[in-house]
C-alpha cells in the first residue's frame, strides 16, 4: 500500500486535511486512535501497564487513567521509555493491519508524531501541514478552549516548524482558507494516484 504520512504540529490542520482526503474516498488511518485501541480494557498491553504502575493506574471502570499515566511519565524518562517500548510496536502493527485492509488506491497515515518517532518508516512520503506558529497557537487555543500556555507547552514537545518542514516531501500551506487547502489536497491527490500506480 502506497502510504502518505500526514503530520504537522498541534492546530496546524491535520484533522482538516485528513477529512479532505477521506472525502476523496482515501483511507485515512489515525495514529491517535491506534494509541487508544492498543490499550482498551481487556488488552494485554493494559494488563502490562497495570502490573508495572500498579492497579491505581486504572479508573474504577477498568479503563486506563490516561491523565495519571501522563503524569507518571512526564518527569520520568525511564518510565516514558518503558511505556514507549511497550506501545510503539503495538501501535505500528495496528496501523499496518489497517493499511493492509484498505482497498483505496493509496492511504494516508495521520500522526502528530510521525517524524518524532519511527512511524515515518511506514510512510512512502511525508506530507506536512504547515502554518505559522502564531496561527497554530491561535487555532489550537480556540478549538480546545485551552489556555495558550498549555498549547505552547505541547508545541515545545513537538518538532520546531523548520525541522518539520525540512523533512517534508510535500507541504500544504494551511494559513489561508479551507478552500485553498482543499485545492492543494486535490492537486496532491492527483500526484499520489500517479505515484501509487507507478509503485
Ligand atoms: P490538528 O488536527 O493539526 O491539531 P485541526 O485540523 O483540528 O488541527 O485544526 C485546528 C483548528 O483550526 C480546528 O478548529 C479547525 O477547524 C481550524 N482550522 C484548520 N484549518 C483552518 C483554516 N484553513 N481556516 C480556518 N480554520 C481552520
Amino acid at each position: 500500500m502506497f502510504t502518505v504520512g500526514l503530520t504537522g504540529g498541534i492546530g496546524s490542520g491535520k484533522s482538516l486535511v485528513g477529512d479532505l482526503f477521506r472525502a476523496l474516498d482515501i483511507t485515512v488511518v489515525d495514529a491517535d486512535i491506534a494509541s487508544r485501541e492498543v490499550v482498551v480494557k481487556g488488552s494485554p498491553a493494559l494488563a502490562n501497564i497495570a502490573d508495572h504502575f500498579g492497579g491505581g493506574i486504572l479508573l474504577p471502570d477498568g479503563t486506563l487513567d490516561r491523565r495519571q499515566l501522563r503524569e507518571c511519565i512526564f518527569a520520568n524518562a525511564a518510565e516514558k521509555t518503558w511505556l514507549e517500548n511497550l506501545l510503539h510496536p503495538l501501535i505500528n502493527n495496528w496501523i499496518r493491519e489497517q493499511l493492509n485492509a484498505s482497498a483505496s488506491p493509496y492511504a494516508v497515515l495521520e500522526s502528530p508524531l510521525l517524524l518524532e518517532i519511527d512511524q515515518h518508516k511506514i510512510a512512502n512520503r511525508v506530507l506536512v501541514v504547515d502554518v505559522p506558529e502564531q496561527l497554530q497557537l491561535q487555532r489550537a487555543s480556540s478549538r480546545d478552549n485551552g489556555n495558550p500556555e498549555q498549547i505552547k507547552a505541547i508545541m515545545a514537545t513537538q518538532l520546531p516548524r523548520d525541522e518539520r518542514r525540512a523533512q517534508a516531501d510535500d507541504i500544504i500551506d494551511n494559513s489561508g482558507s479551507i478552500e485553498s487547502t482543499q485545492q492543494q489536497v486535490f492537486q496532491l491527490h492527483g500526484n499520489y494516484l500517479e505515484y501509487a500506480r507507478l509503485k
